[in-house]
């Protein structure tokens, strides 16, 4: 029997669990409903309540309900909960625990592994943090997978036709589009952006600080300074900003806002559109960031997908047809299409016999801080790319560095992840130190590796290249301490009353069938192949070599359609053997 892997989508909003059942995608009641709100509570005996329970008491108990924790996700702090404090690891792990207890009561069996979805643009610590909470829910989180991919995943799981297409999701706190190609049932990222700090909990504010506002100036009185009016006056523009989805104008009414006075708002969608175009319009720049970087214009793609709740407010369908020149579609549930395409994941990792391949890309580029040379007499510490955005996954490249004075015995190496030159433009998110290099003048020479795995996970190693003197790390929060685990283990089994095991999170790139990950392995080089083969053969190069490449190149699209990884294995490698002694 395969091994059961569930695929949840952790949303800031909303959560959702799924499974694959007689090889399609369906998603688990949690409490009658099949969507979860991500939200977590004491009650006032002090027991753990979690989704729509803790939702209800929102208004109630706003110093006892934690709402949108996803939003803090990779950050050291602790967040207050009743009388007691909780890393973000800690809350997401009572969501995740919530899940898989609705599943294993639904299915009748454990469940003990998941793949989780991120959105594409999380960074290093905000997926070691969401792979960190699965580990204290008792999940061995088997791959951490982008979001919109997860969508497409879905989307190209019921495509029979081969089609470009620009995934837009805007869910309850973050924001990602990705290009999406899916051809013969691969299913390829091209591009990837977003922010993720920018969603539906924006507009909600948007629309707080209209009431505040409107009520300042009627009353006198600034709501503003009470956290829990401002947690009631939140719950009710929500409410009044999804009714704006279908209706032109609404009436809010809220008896007693204050001790005097009921708050009384009428909103018309027009002004609510325009107070949220700004917001907008950075969704629709990294819209045409990422199809500049796919290298594709709007009349290339052939259909704007939309996932996430946010994606239902009116404008953002128009703003999109208007720029895109295209209709876009919900045609998944957009609440449940991510969860579905992690079940799909989770379904191919199990074993499970499925039509979709993924191939995934990392959205931000990786670098190491070097001196730069090209700055005069002051060198200047910058970022050295190594691994560019929209790299295939996984991927492993190395660069060539220096040291910068006579006998130099130690170099630092740091790994960066972001798009700035500068150090201080990125997140650095780890550094260590190879010390014992020979005694020789300045410019010995470092080789400095990145390796990315599926999870877009780093490994980074850094070899003397004269003596071999190597040293690799794995680029993980757990190693600067950031969280006692042991402490987050005994906070979380506390109150789920259930022991979290005790071993460390397995490595996440770990399968339980070989197969799958190979199968994406193989594709990811075939790509990154076919690119550099394709990049010579726009150049000058004998028309015997220029033959050969191509006869290569279809070798390996006649192995992804026929589905043989072997054979697509064998002519990577004469490809990548070709290009070696062909490229500068
Ligand atoms: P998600 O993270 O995908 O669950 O999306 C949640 C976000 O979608 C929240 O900010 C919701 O308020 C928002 N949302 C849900 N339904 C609607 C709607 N009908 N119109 C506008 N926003 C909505």
């Amino acid at each position: 029997m395969n091994d059961l892997i569930v695929g949840i989508d952790l949303g800031t909003t909303n959560s959702e669990l799924a499974i694959i059942q007689d090889g399609q995608p369906r998603v688990i009641q949690v409490n009658g409903s099949p969507i979860m709100p991500s939200c977590v509570g004491l009650d006032p005996s002090g027991k753990l309540i979690v989704g729509q329970t803790a939702k209800n008491q929102l208004v109630a108990a706003p110093e006892s309900t934690i709402l949108s924790i996803k939003r803090r996700m990779g950050e050291t702090i602790k967040v207050p909960l009743g009388d007691k404090q909780f890393s973000p690891e800690e809350i997401s792990s009572f969501i995740l625990h919530e899940l898989k207890l609705a599943g294993e009561r639904e299915l009748g069996q454990p469940i003990s592994k998941a793949v989780i979805t991120v959105p594409a643009f999380f960074n290093e610590r905000q997926r070691k943090a969401t792979q960190v909470a699965g580990e204290l829910a008792g999940l061995e989180v088997v791959r951490i997978l982008n979001e919109p991919t997860a969508a497409a995943l879905a989307y190209g799981a019921s495509q029979t036709v081969d089609e470009t297409m620009l995934v837009y999701d805007l869910g309850g706190g973050t924001f990602d589009v990705s290009v999406v190609v899916v051809e013969q049932s691969v299913v390829e990222v091209k591009a990837s952006h977003g922010d993720t700090h920018l969603g539906g909990d924006d507009f909600d504010q948007v629309l707080v600080d209209f009431a505040v506002r409107d009520f300042q100036q009627r009353h006198k009185v600034d709501l503003s300074l009470d956290t829990k009016t401002l947690r009631r006056l939140k719950v009710v523009l929500e409410h009044a900003k999804c009714r704006l989805s279908d209706e032109p104008y609404i009436n809010v009414r809220e008896e007693y806002i204050d001790s005097q006075h009921h708050l009384e708002l009428e909103i018309m969608r027009d002004d609510y559109e325009h107070l949220i175009l700004g917001l907008l319009e950075k969704t629709l720049d990294c819209v045409h960031k990422s199809m500049e970087d796919a290298k594709l214009l709007p009349n290339q793609i052939d259909k704007v997908m939309l996932v996430g709740g946010a994606t239902r407010t009116p404008v953002v369908r128009r703003l999109l047809q208007e720029r895109m020149g295209l209709d876009p579609r919900f045609e998944i549930n957009p609440d449940l299409i991510v969860a579905m395409g992690a079940a799909i994941q989770a379904g191919i990792i199990a074993g499970q016999k499925h039509h979709s391949i993924l191939v995934d890309i990392t959205p931000h580029t990786f670098s190491t801080s070097c001196l730069s040379s090209s700055h005069g007499d002051w060198p200047q510490v910058i970022c050295a790319p190594i691994i560019p955005r929209n790299t295939p996954l996984p991927t492993s490249k190395s660069e060539l560095f220096a040291t910068h004075y006579d006998n130099q015995s130690e170099v630092v190496v740091e790994a960066y992840q972001g798009e700035g030159l500068l150090p201080d433009q990125n997140v650095l998110i780890g550094d260590f130190r190879v010390e014992g290099l020979a005694k020789v003048p300045a410019g010995n020479p470092i080789v400095v590796n990145f390796a990315l795995d599926l999870n877009g996970m780093l490994k980074v190693t850094a070899t003397e290249k004269s003596t071999g003197l190597a040293k690799t790390v794995t680029m993980d929060i757990r190693s600067k301490n950031v969280l006692d685990l042991e402490q987050a283990r005994r906070n979380v089994a506390a109150l789920t009353g259930e022991p979290s095991p005790a071993t460390p999170a397995s490595n996440a790139s770990s399968n339980t069938t070989a197969d799958p990950a190979q199968a994406e392995a193989v594709l990811a080089t075939a790509k990154n192949l076919r690119q550099r083969g394709e990049a010579l053969l726009a150049k000058n190069i004998s028309a015997e070599d220029a033959n050969e490449i191509r006869s290569l190149i279809h070798q390996s699209t006649e192995s992804i359609k026929n589905r043989t990884w072997d054979a697509l294995a064998i002519s990577n490698q004469a490809l990548s053997d070709l290009l070696f002694y062909l490229e500068d």
